[in-house]
């Protein structure tokens, strides 16, 4: 039976051990998915430790000394996500990563809550909120990729700081960063040159603009990547240079965030360019170089050297985005044609919105649209044709894009939606239950079934309710 130590001497009857250690192991059970958070945390009381208490169960078998409660109240569980109990935990947790929102407070955090996309958001007077539990894994990385492990969900914490990537933090938000990152550094022994922003790791699918793989898909974050910013939050090292880029496993479809990200602190902390309308100057950025008022606008302008791509990188597609032709005609970015792209007129203007859903995930490998988000030969750059590329017509028939042409492509009708980067893992039968399907992917928000023609994420799926013959198709990584 079990034999248990204890740590002074005592005489027990038998009978009340068995009690203790069934209630023990019933409480172990019970536990079972918030231990590994507390297993990770170290076995001495430091001051970090007692901040966060809130955010992991205690060892079952010891009384914990009563909380100070003074700084535990910095960290809210007003927001904490719905989803936690479906999230799996993560196994290792190698980097922390920095995302700003885009868009307020409010918005940010019911959104981020709803969809569990994140472990902390910072607000701009330095409140944490803990959305998903640390332990366990967040959506926040979407297609992403360092140093060639890509998937980064699975391996990391992801912190929402409230803001915009080309704005500089609170002073709050720092300090409060400063805490947050220096406790999760020391619990998961994550290095300084393993906290990254969003858009050091983001990377996007081949698409119009980018006949490639690329970094660059996403500002998120990005000038958390400066010295001055890092001095702030605690952190000495940074990543010299990007390995992907470097290792050609990636194209650099962004060289002036890679220059911003990467290219030392005088240039990036002067220069820090902006690819959004409401940007105005406020941030870091506008210390040195800032255009003067009459040029600002020109950073909206399509011309020679100035694409639709430069401007608004992966929302340049988006119906968020609207462009204003020189004659006035305006068009949004999911109306307009591959044709038109190419002789898109100079000195048009691009107005894109600040919405609160510019911190989505949608292209980091869900489904495109077509029409939605563009017409079907730019969805898909130099992959429209890949066997890892599927189209799905509104009806729910489906092919790889290696057995189509790109006339066939051209001609898909609206409302065709595309995977770029995918494998179908075959169809689910009685024999064949979604686990041995796709394994542990089964629930992932980038894991789609094909049920009544229609495509449905993984994320919150129920797995009793999914028909025999369902199509599964999951992330190529
Ligand atoms: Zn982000």
């Amino acid at each position: 039976m079990f034999r248990f130590r204890l740590p002074f001497s005592v005489s027990v009857p038998p009978s009340v051990l068995r009690v203790v250690s069934a209630l023990f192991l019933a409480v172990l059970a019970a536990g079972a998915p918030a231990a590994p958070s507390g297993a990770r945390q170290p076995a001495k009381k430091t001051a970090s430790a007692k901040r966060t208490k809130k955010t992991w169960k205690p060892a079952p078998a010891k009384k914990t000394a009563p909380s100070a409660g003074s700084s535990s109240s910095a960290f809210s569980s007003k927001y904490r996500s719905p989803r936690n109990k479906q999230r799996p935990l993560r196994k290792s947790t190698r980097f922390i990563i920095l995302h700003t929102t885009e868009g307020a407070a409010r918005g940010a955090l019911e959104k981020l809550s709803a969809n569990g996309e994140c472990h902390y958001v910072v607000d701009e007077a330095g409140r944490i909120y803990t959305i998903i539990d640390r332990g366990r894994v967040a959506y926040h990385a979407g297609l992403s990729m360092w140093n060639g492990t890509t998937d980064l969900d699975g391996c990391s914490i992801g912190i929402e700081v409230v803001g915009y990537h080309d704005k500089e933090a609170t002073a709050a938000q720092f300090t409060a960063l400063r805490r947050l990152v220096g406790d999760l550094k020391r619990v998961y022994k994550v290095p300084d040159e393993r906290v990254l922003t969003h858009s050091m790791v983001a990377y996007g699918n081949p698409n119009h603009w980018q006949k490639k793989k690329h970094r660059g898909r996403k500002r998120c974050g990005m000038l958390f990547a400066t010295a001055a910013a890092r001095r702030k939050i605690g952190l000495a090292g940074k990543p010299a240079f990007d390995p992907d880029l470097r290792a050609k496993r990636l194209a650099d479809a962004d060289p002036e965030l890679t220059r911003i990200l990467y290219g030392g602190a005088t240039r990036a902390e002067t220069g820090a360019p902006a690819a959004r309308p409401s940007s105005g100057g406020t941030g870091a950025a506008s210390g040195g170089s800032a255009a003067p008022a009459a040029g600002a606008d020109q950073k909206f302008v399509i011309g020679p050297k100035r694409s639709a791509w430069d401007i608004a990188r992966d929302r340049y597609n988006s119906r968020f985005t609207v462009y204003v032709y020189p004659n006035g005609t305006k068009k949004r970015g999911d109306e307009i044609t591959s044709r038109e792209w190419r002789a898109m007129p100079a000195g048009t203007v691009v107005q894109m919105a600040d919405a609160a859903s510019e911190e989505s995930e949608k292209t980091s490998g869900g489904p495109l649209v077509v029409g939605e988000d563009g017409p079907a030969e730019s969805l898909a750059g130099d992959d429209a044709v890949a066997s890892t590329t599927f189209w799905f017509r509104p009806g729910g028939q489906w092919s790889a894009g290696s057995s189509l042409t790109l006339a066939q492509i051209s001609a898909l009708p609206k409302g065709t939606q595309v995977l770029v980067g995918y494998r179908n893992a075959g169809g689910v039968s009685s024999k064949r239950p979604l686990f041995a399907v796709c394994g542990t992917k089964w629930n992932k928000p980038d894991t789609y079934y094909l049920i009544r023609g229609k495509l449905v994420s993984g994320d919150g799926i129920d797995e009793k309710a999914v028909p025999r013959g369902t199509q599964v198709f999951v992330r190529k990584e």
